[in-house]
């Protein structure tokens, strides 16, 4: 072993020094050579990465690229590199103590925007790699999708789009991609993640023809009708399969729905039947978990199955092919029926429950609270909020707010609103 290594490595550099030739360049040569080798194992471990990908997938080794130019990574993917960051981002850490329905300290068994987005990345994993479809950016973009949520789930969402009326709005999408693109503080060299392309567009799930001409290439498909990488869809319908049905799941725990009430869902219906057929013994939550978890798996089981036949059916060569052809990550017409049904049950029963109304007008008085102080004085803002331009101080008085985790907001609300020692 030592005999070889000598071989390639110390035997020149004794050649080296016998004919006179200064050896740092010579280390530099050999540094050089190593760097090619290392350069060499990592197009291989890309290329291996990509090798086992339909060829309609998202290939690391075809990126559109990141908006500022970088070396490729080390020993990952650029796709990995896309989720790595996310997962040490602040937004993300963020995302442990934001609303997904329910307030956040109500009970800690609930979901929030973080476990949300974890039970996003499994369910979508799952369907990528029976698709043969890239994984490491389906994880990317369902870690990412919620990023731009703002406390107190969509009820703080719509406060915040009313106050910014006249400012340009506020669309959680859109402030996704704001994060990832502009707002975190993490890099030397750029502002936000400077992610790739591919990770960017599937984050940015719909978007208005005005918002979409003004973000150049990840807008055009929103001008011309194009669908975005199979892998973006599959997230998509991800976060609507872990929603519904978490949402249930929330929804029986925090005794806010009822069994009986579920009865009428036919998704829910023959499911909790064929548990109870198959174990009359359990009950309670053993009942309802053994049941949620046939419904998620009935719903990837169909994802998988319906996109395969839609993939045979339109025959996608290559990305592009993906993105001229019509939405092909679907559901099959029944079961999509099934879903709808069980989302309008939910809308009905859990969204617009009278305590869940509660929650949500608390949360509207809080953010609208806060934004009518901080737009009437400025100078209560933390200083890196804070601009003489009068155009661009809404935008900076929502990013503030959007960035806010429920009790970060509940916490600002008293120290502006509440006379106390507090400041
Ligand atoms: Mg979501």
């Amino acid at each position: 072993m030592s005999d070889t290594r000598s071989d390639t490595h110390g035997a020149p550099a004794e050649e080296a020094r016998a004919a006179g030739i200064k050896t740092d360049s010579l280390t530099s040569a050999s540094q050089a050579s190593e760097a090619t080798q290392e350069a060499e194992l990592e197009a291989a471990l890309v290329a291996e990465l990509d090798a086992g990908l339909a060829p309609y997938a998202a290939h690391s080794s075809q990126s559109r690229g990141r908006r500022f130019a970088e070396p490729p990574p080390s020993a990952r993917s650029e796709f990995q590199r896309d989720r790595d960051r996310i997962v040490h981002s602040t937004a993300f850490r963020r995302l442990e103590y934001k609303t997904q329905v329910f307030v956040n300290h109500e009970g800690d068994l609930f979901r929030t925007r973080l476990t949300h987005s974890l039970e996003v990345a499994q369910i979508a994993r799952s369907v990528a790699r029976n698709l043969r479809l890239n994984e490491d950016l389906v994880e990317a973009i369902s870690l990412a999708h919620d990023l731009g949520h703002t406390p107190f789930g969509h009820a703080g969402q719509d406060a915040l789009n009313e106050c910014m009326r006249g400012h340009g709005g506020f669309e959680h999408n859109l402030q996704s991609l704001a994060v990832v693109d502009e707002l975190e503080e993490h890099y030397g060299a750029f502002d936000g993640l400077n992610l790739c392309f591919e990770t960017r567009e599937g984050i940015l799930k719909h978007c208005s023809r005005e918002h979409a001409r003004q973000l150049g290439e990840l807008g055009e498909r929103f001008l011309h009708g194009r669908q975005p990488s199979l892998e973006a869809q599959i997230a998509n319908i991800a976060d609507e399969i872990a929603y519904n049905n978490h949402d249930v799941d929330d929804g029986l725990r925090s005794g806010l729905l009822t069994i009986e009430q579920l009865a009428e869902v036919e998704l829910w219906q023959s499911h909790y039947e064929a548990a109870r057929a198959e174990y009359p013994q359990i009950e309670g939550r053993r009942l309802v978990h053994e049941t949620v978890r046939r419904i998620i798996n009935t719903l990837i089981v169909d994802l998988i199955g319906q996109t395969r036949r839609n993939l045979a059916a339109h025959a996608p060569q290559s990305l592009d092919d993906v993105r001229a052809a019509p939405p092909l990550v679907a559901h099959s017409e029944r079961i999509a029926a099934q879903a709808a049904a069980l989302k309008r049950f939910l809308y009905r029963n859990l969204y617009r429950h009278y305590r869940v109304m509660r929650m949500a007008n608390k949360a509207q008085r809080v953010v609208k609270g806060l934004f009518e102080a901080f737009s009437d004085d400025p100078r209560l803002l933390p200083p890196a909020y804070q601009t003489q331009d009068a155009q661009t101080q809404p935008r900076l008085i929502a990013h503030y707010i959007a960035g806010m985790t429920d009790r970060y907001a509940l916490k600002e609300y008293r120290r502006l609103f509440v006379v106390s020692d507090e400041v």
